[in-house]
């Protein structure tokens, strides 16, 4: 069994044994209601395949599919299971699935990368559908595999159904506000917890780990929503870059819509530190918007933030966390603080299911309605039971998936 997946059990199991849920019912939660596992072919060669569906008692499973060679059924089983708990902690009317193809990206050519989508969509297409689980692009895959996917289901049900799929590109059914929305979703979440610690209108400093999709539309929402906030640090996978004055992400000498930290205007002057640098940066929040296990045991110490936002899925290692709450540093925890993503996913269903397409301002309010009272629910259980509020989200969700 992989770590992942064993570390996602424990926390359950930890969860639900303090609920009072006897072993039986915890160990049949843990078991997923289907794994599909099969084969895929592109040019000739065969890839494992998987999607696993893991809980549908909410609602129809819902959680992403990802082209990388390390992809495994186990991994696959795990962020499925911690899909159920994200849907389930932000109160969403869907379960947990997860999938994926065990290839490498970077080595097919696009039209083995279409076969290969299409396969998929084919073999998967009678136990999917928008009432019965509904992918979406996770690591390597985006809108246009998401669209071949789409149209070889439908191709092979014979029937039009959109909302089968989110992810999609615009003139397939996509939403609006989808590419912002989980760093917006983290913005939402920080913001609400600044606020329930009566810290609203005071500056603070924060350091940004990551700067791809999420670390960049977090930074951006940020600076639109907060003028107390201050970002002084930004890395990327080869450099931290520091800038006490403050960077403003949109600000760049390329004119690029989604610039890398080397275009941006405020960092032309700053030093180039390595990339673990980030992690010991003096500033008040620290956001991981990353990949897994970016604090470990071994870099725990140098923590300086008193708030750390958990943006990418399990940034902070099992044996880490300890540390830090003996140091008092809140962690708002991925599967509330990253949820946005999965919450305008949930929208681009209803909007395909209404026949409907929103303006981008409506899809930012209703993301504000479902992720705020769920980070409120975690922050009022947390202070209650005085336990982390990543305890407090498990324990919410687990309420509802078992109770
Ligand atoms: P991305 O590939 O667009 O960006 C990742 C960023 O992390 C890049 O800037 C990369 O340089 C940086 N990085 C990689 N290794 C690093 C290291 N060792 N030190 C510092 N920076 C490093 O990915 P993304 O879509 O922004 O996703 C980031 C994380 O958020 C992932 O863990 C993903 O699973 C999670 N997540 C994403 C979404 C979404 O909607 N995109 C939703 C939920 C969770």
């Amino acid at each position: 069994m992989n770590t992942m997946l064993a570390t996602a059990q424990a926390a359950i199991r930890q969860a639900a044994k303090d609920l009072g849920y006897d072993d039986a019912t915890i160990e049949a939660f843990l078991k997923p209601e289907h794994e599909h596992v099969f084969e895929v072919t592109a040019g000739g060669n065969t890839y494992p395949a998987f999607r696993i569906q893991h809980n549908s008692k909410l609602g129809p499973y819902k959680g992403g599919i990802r082209f990388h060679p390390n992809v495994t059924q186990d991994e696959a089983q795990a962020l499925a299971t911690l899909m159920s708990i994200k849907t389930a902690a932000v109160n969403l009317p869907l379960g947990g699935g997860k999938g994926g193809v065990a290839v490498d990206p970077r080595k097919l050519t696009p039209e083995e990368c279409e076969e290969i989508s299409r396969g998929y969509a084919r073999y998967l297409a009678p136990y999917i559908g928008s009432d019965k689980d509904i992918p979406a692009p996770d690591v390597n895959t985006n809108g246009q595999i998401i669209d071949w996917m789409l149209d070889e289901y439908e191709k092979t049900g014979g029937k039009k159904d959109p909302g089968a799929f989110t992810g999609k590109s615009m003139d397939c059914g996509g939403s609006e506000g989808r590419e912002a929305a989980t760093g917006r979703g983290g913005v939402i979440v920080l913001l609400e917890y600044l606020k329930a610690q009566k810290l609203t209108g005071k500056p603070f400093t924060v350091a940004l780990q990551g700067f791809g999709n999420v670390g960049y539309f977090f930074a951006k929402v940020l600076r639109e929503e907060c003028p107390e906030a201050k970002l002084i640090a930004i890395a990327n996978s080869k450099h931290t870059w520091v800038n006490q004055a403050g960077i403003n992400v949109t600000k760049t000498n390329t004119g690029s819509d989604y610039p890398r930290p080397e275009e941006l205007t405020d960092l032309q002057e700053a030093e180039e530190l390595d990339a673990s640098a980030i992690i010991s940066t003096q500033a008040d929040v620290l956001v991981l918007a990353a990949l897994e296990g970016a604090v470990t045991s071994a870099n725990v110490a140098s923590v300086q933030a008193q708030t750390v936002l958990e943006l990418a899925n399990g940034p902070i290692d099992q044996d880490a966390e300890p540390s830090l709450h003996e140091k008092n540093v809140a962690i708002l925890p991925d599967v509330v603080a990253n949820a946005g993503g999965v919450i305008v996913s949930y929208l681009e269903w209803k909007q395909n299911l209404a026949g409907e397409h929103w303006e981008e301002d409506l899809v930012n309010t209703r993301l504000a309605e479902q992720i705020v009272p769920a980070a409120h629910a975690m922050f009022k259980r947390a202070q209650e039971k005085s336990m982390p509020y990543k305890q407090a989200a498990f324990e919410l969700a687990l309420q509802r998936l078992l109770g």
